[in-house]
């Protein structure tokens, strides 16, 4: 039997405790106990080019500020930091899944990550994942259930498929454990899918090669301008690809090479700066 259908996906800015911005669902979190964000620069410890809110650590900002930031972000959602896993990203497509929230679970899943994924997926309350971003897509997978997906995808991990891969996998994952789903195709056609903040068409320009590996990939949609390549457009066609409802994917509708006050920009910055996240956490059953 299937759960509750959630609520159609809504991406809403809003304030967390004094100084956080963050996109928001919500109705999510009130229908499954699910908090999903993308994080803001707004807020946060960090000084010059990575003012704000930076989540990434490696990228040259001062350790601490990166910690300081990292508490913020996860104790506005009552989380603790202990149970949200933060992969090392190496733009492949590795997942990780957790599927308790008990000491070993969690750590056997934390240091998975650090070998190095870009996909954490979870069916499991009380575990949290953070992923970070200047540029590249995130995407959030959220069930019915309360199990969800965070993913993400640079133009390889697009290519590659990194976001269909992790939400079938999810899909399976719970269609094995039965209860929720008799099969894949039902779990599917029930998820949300959030897009946050990525670099946009208009900003994207690429290569021949890439640019050919694109239309040869998703057909000449995603190429809206010579040489300009629509992520959202190619990952939007991959999740209806296997049977993801399109009313069902969000998209935050911001370029981050547009908006370097609001995000991180690779691209427009140069290439020193920070990362904003991807949130995802699921409180622990009362
Ligand atoms: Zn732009």
């Amino acid at each position: 039997m299937s759960p509750s259908p959630l609520p159609l996906p809504r991406l809403e800015r809003r304030e967390l405790g004094s100084s956080l911005v963050v996109l928001a669902d919500d109705g999510l979190d009130r229908a499954v106990g699910l908090s999903i964000a993308f994080t803001e620069r707004a807020g946060g410890a960090s000084q010059g080019p990575f003012a704000g809110l930076n989540l990434g650590a490696h990228v040259g900002d001062d350790p601490d500020a990166v910690t300081a930031n990292r508490r913020a972000l996860i104790g506005a959602f009552g989380a603790g930091e202990a149970a949200v896993v933060m992969p090392n990203q190496v733009h492949g497509t590795r997942s990780v899944l957790v599927a308790s929230s008990s000491e070993e679970a969690l750590a056997q899943a934390k240091a998975e990550a650090a070998e190095g994924a870009d996909a954490v997926l979870s069916t499991a309350p009380g575990v949290g994942a953070l992923l970070c971003f200047a540029d590249c897509v995130p995407v959030i997978v959220a069930s019915p259930t309360g199990a969800f997906a965070v993913i993400h995808g640079g133009w390889r991990g697009v290519v590659a498929g990194i976001a269909p891969m992790a939400a079938r996998q999810l899909a399976e994952v719970e269609a094995a454990q039965g209860g929720a789903f008799s099969d894949v195709e039902e779990a599917l056609a029930h998820y949300n899918a959030y897009v946050g903040p990525y670099i946009h068409e208009e900003c994207f320009a690429v290569g021949e090669d890439v640019a050919a590996r694109f239309v040869e990939r998703f057909g000449a949609g995603c190429l809206p301008q010579e040489g300009h390549v629509d992520l959202g457009a190619a990952l939007a066609q991959d999740l209806e690809g296997i049977g993801m409802h399109p009313e069902r994917i969000a998209d935050a509708g911001a370029c981050t090479a547009c908006a370097p006050d609001r995000f991180y920009s690779y691209r427009a910055s140069g290439g020193t700066t920070g990362r904003h996240g991807a949130f995802a956490f699921r409180r622990a059953r009362r």
